[in-house]
Formats: structure tokens, sequence, C-alpha cells
């Protein structure tokens, strides 16, 4: 798309002709598009917790508390759960915007990829246990190291591992690995869980997207998980890359430079 303007030329004061200035606002056009999608989903992510917990709220003020107090327990673990959401949401959003800023600040140090491991399979373990889901790492035994910042690594793993639970039935397996691969290291993180159709892999990573969004929300995501993984994989000069077969499981994958 290109919008025309155009420049006249005085000479000592008398128009003696014009210039065409060619813009391609194209570009222009689909950030600005970008950005007006990006706050209408914010809007509509936010609205939906504020009008359960106001619902349930004005429920229990007009006296579902004093009359059922089983009922109203019931209600106030609904409330709490859609606030813990906007929570979630809030601090997936800051993060985000600190990310797109550019101003992330990274301090990458050399890190042992089996050290970040273990730390973030600590942090999941919880979560992995109440469905019942086999953790474990594997590398190739080399110590491999990277260069890295340990906060940002950690949280891409968490979000990749979390996922992986979040998106198993109990009972299933999520393994974390790593390998060399050239000047790079692969970390990946296998589940053999739902899968996701091949149509949806291509914009996956984009914010907001999900495949099932009854089922993200159930499980209190935000659909910003992936979009932040690949901010901060990016931000290292890494890629990121995920391989998945419905009903067989998935692999989310990213690189980041051997240290
Ligand atoms: P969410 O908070 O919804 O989990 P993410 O950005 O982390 O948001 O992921 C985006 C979508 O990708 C999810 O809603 C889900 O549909 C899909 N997804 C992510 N990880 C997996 C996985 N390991 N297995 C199946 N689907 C996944």
């Amino acid at each position: 798309e290109t919008l025309v303007h155009w420049v006249p030329l005085l000479d000592e004061g008398e128009l003696s002709g014009a210039v065409a200035v060619f813009h391609d606002i194209s570009a222009l056009k689909r950030v600005e598009r970008i950005r007006r999608d990006f706050v209408a989903n914010v809007s509509h992510e936010l609205r939906t917790p504020v009008t359960v917990i106001k619902g349930y709220a004005e429920t229990l003020l007009s006296g579902a508390l004093a009359h059922d107090p089983a009922r109203g327990e019931r209600f106030l673990q609904i409330i709490l759960n859609h606030a813990e959401r906007l929570s979630g949401l809030v601090r997936d959003l800051l993060a985000l915007s600190e990310l797109e800023s550019g101003e992330v600040g990274l301090k990458p140090e050399k890190i042992a990829v089996a050290d970040a491991a273990r730390h973030a399979l600590l942090l999941v373990a919880q979560r992995g246990e109440e469905k019942k889901i086999g953790l474990s790492y594997l590398d190739d035994g080399e110590g491999l190291q990277v260069q890295a910042d340990r906060a940002r690594l950690e949280q891409v793993l968490i979000n990749l591992l979390d996922n992986a639970i979040k998106y198993s039935e109990a009972g299933g397996k999520v393994e974390l690995s790593a390998r060399p691969e050239g000047a790079l290291v692969r970390i990946s993180v296998r589940d053999s869980g739902i899968g996701i159709p091949e149509k949806d892999l291509p914009r996956l990573f984009e914010r907001f997207y999900r495949v099932d969004e009854a089922r993200s929300r159930d499980n209190g995501g935000t659909g910003l998980g992936l979009s932040i993984v690949k901010h901060i994989v990016q931000a290292h000069g890494g890629t990121v890359r995920v391989e998945s077969e419905p009903g067989q499981g998935s692999v989310f994958s990213f690189t980041l430079p051997a240290a």
C-alpha cells in the first residue's frame, strides 16, 4: 500500500514544479493492526476474570454466604482462581513488554545446562506430581554449558515444562534433554501429551494464540507463555522449534550459544 505525498518546488517564491514522494505504508499499517489486535486481546483477557469475580462477589453479598456456607466457600474459591489468573496475566504482560522494549538487560553467564534443568524441574515438580507425570532430564554426559541469563533461561524451561505438564494426560511422561549442535546447544522438552494439529504449529508462538481456548483457560494459561519463550530465546541469538503429532505428543526445543 502506498501513500503519495506531493512536495511543491519553489523557485524564488514561484511554483516551478512538484515532486511526488511515495511512502510504503503497508508495514506501518501492519504494525498498527497488530497493536490494535493486541489491545483488544488484552482487554478481552482481562474482562473475563473481572466479570466472573464481580458476579460471584455480588452473589455472595446478596446472601449466598449466610444461607449456604458450603456454596459460599465454593464461590470464594472461584473468585480466588480468577484473581490468580488475573495476576498471572499481568505478570506475563509485564514480562512481555519488558522483553519487547528491547531493554532486556540480559546478564549472560556460563551455565551448566544440567544445573538449570535440575532447578527448573524442582520448581514444576509439584504440578507434575499432582498429575502423576514422570519428569526426567537427559543429557549426553558431556557437561554441556551455555552462555545465557540464568533467570531467563529458567523461565524458558519452566514455561515449556509447565505446558508439557498442562497438555498431557495423567500418567504421561515429560523429558527435558540437551545436546550439542555445532556452536550451539539444543535444549528440548518432549511430552507424551495431546499434541498439536499441524495447521496450528506456525502460529503457536504468537501472543494469545491457543489451540483450545477452554483447555488453556482451565489450566490457568494466559496464552503468553510461548511468546515469552520465543522473545527470550531470540534475545540470546537462538531459535525456537516445535514438532508435534496429535495424540502422540510434542517436542519444543530451542538453541542457545554454547559456552
Ligand atoms: P497457554 O497459557 O495457553 O498455555 P502458551 O503461549 O504457553 O499459552 O501456549 C499457546 C498454546 O499452545 C496453548 O494454548 C496450547 O494450545 C498450545 N501448547 C503449548 N504447549 C503445548 C504442549 N506441550 N502440548 C500441546 N499443546 C501445547
